[in-house]
């Protein structure tokens, strides 16, 4: 997966690379799915949800930029996946879910992975999550249609803030940095996510 899908379509950041190495994929997804597991694909997760695909995965913490000892927070937990590879970059990361079943799961499958320092939150996380802010990085795994403002303003000053923009058919990755001068914003490759929904998504 590391040589193929991730070094050989241009993730360049060793550190993401290795973080991928280490995180076993298998532990974040259902029984039917351990041959999988590694596939170049998203897969279901129940609730009509997705684990992204591994490339994906990769390029938003690659653009992300964490660093040992950053805030992160991590919007969309999901199967927890993205949460532990961003743990293995820094030991403070924050996650939200909005589906309590979703959210429970996680917590279970990151504590039996050993990435139990994660911090699992139920809620709106188009909202960010105001009581642990400032953040370093903030990364969405859900297409929001415009930048989520809220999230925005809960960055420190040069914080990245990784987010899927656009329709339901279609996204292109954004990476808004917080300046003096306001959001400076940098387009990176097409996707698609399952949207963001709350008070800032759909
Ligand atoms: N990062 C995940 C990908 C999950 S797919 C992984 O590695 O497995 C996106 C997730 O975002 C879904 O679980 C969905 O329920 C969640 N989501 C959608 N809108 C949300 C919101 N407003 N707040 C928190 N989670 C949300």
């Amino acid at each position: 997966m590391v040589e193929e899908q991730l070094a050989a379509r241009g993730i360049v950041d060793r550190r993401v690379l290795d973080a991928m190495a280490r995180v076993p994929r298998e532990a974040f997804v259902g029984q039917e799915d351990q041959k999988r597991a590694y596939l170049d694909m998203p897969l279901r997760i129940g609730f009509g949800q997705t684990i992204s695909q591994p490339y994906m995965v990769a390029i938003i913490c690659q653009t992300a930029d964490v660093r040992e000892g950053d805030r992160v927070l991590d919007i969309g937990t999901g199967s927890g996946y993205q949460a532990a590879v961003l743990s293995e970059l820094s030991g403070d990361v924050h996650t939200v879910e909005r589906i309590p079943q979703l959210a429970e799961r996680a917590r279970e499958r990151l504590e039996a992975a050993g990435y139990g320092s994660v911090d699992v939150h139920e809620g709106d996380g188009s909202l960010g999550l105001p009581e642990h802010a400032p953040y370093d990085a903030i990364v969405v795994a859900a297409a929001a249609p415009d930048m989520p403002t809220s999230l925005y303003e809960q960055l420190v000053p040069r914080g990245r803030l990784v987010v899927p923009v656009g329709g339901p058919e279609g996204q292109r990755l954004e990476v808004i940095v917080r300046s003096p001068e306001g959001p400076a914003i940098t387009r990176s490759v097409p996707c698609r996510f399952v949207p963001l929904l709350g008070a800032e998504g759909f």
